[in-house]
């Protein structure tokens, strides 16, 4: 479901509901962009701390203040927004980092892959995304963010504890990492 699209200067924005969670009140927000930025992503993730890109892909992904972001030639998606208050401020807060670094672009070197060595994204990765609750978050990307943050333990995820064998190799990144993992793998 859409609500409220709501258009600015250079965007047009609107919150929808988690796929498959109705009733949460959280919702991800989709910013469309009216301008293609596919030129000015290696220059964009130059500037953006933390975020995997590799040239050719049109997808930077980075977690920024636990919301999950996609930034793409022509939208960006964010999730875990509580509103139209928060969706607002995001949406121009990206938006000025696009203008920011298209001004700047002549003292930035682009990169054309960067990859942060442990992301919410491998974390994400590596999970069932059934979305089926048991962690006591809403979504698998829910709970991908909190073990992220290290707001929560990657072992109270059962469907994952009962795959670990599968998963040495993050397990071993994230204990590198200095994050709490289950004895039994790596
Ligand atoms: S228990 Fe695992 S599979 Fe279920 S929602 Fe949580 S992270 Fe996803």
């Amino acid at each position: 479901m859409e609500e409220h699209i709501q258009k600015r200067d250079g965007y047009t924005y609107y919150l929808t509901n988690i796929d498959c969670l109705r009733t949460s009140t959280e919702f991800n927000v989709v910013m469309d962009l009216d301008a293609s930025i596919q030129e000015l992503m290696p220059y964009l993730a130059a500037c953006l701390p933390g975020c995997n890109y590799v040239h050719g892909s049109d997808v930077i992904n980075l977690m920024e203040s636990g919301h999950i972001v996609g930034i793409y030639p022509r939208q960006i998606t964010m999730t875990m927004v509580k509103g139209m208050e928060e969706a607002e401020r995001l949406c121009r807060e990206f938006f000025e980092r696009i203008q920011d670094a298209d001004r700047r672009k002549d003292t930035i070197t682009p990169v054309y892959k960067k990859r942060s060595t442990l992301g919410v994204l491998d974390i994400l990765r590596a999970l069932p995304k059934t979305n089926c609750g048991d962690c006591s978050s809403p979504t698998c990307m829910a709970f991908a963010a909190q073990v992220f943050r290290r707001e929560a333990d990657i072992s109270t995820c059962s469907p994952f504890m009962d795959e670990i064998e599968k998963h040495g190799d993050l397990l071993q990144q994230m204990r590198a990492h200095g994050y709490s993992v289950p004895t039994s793998a790596g």
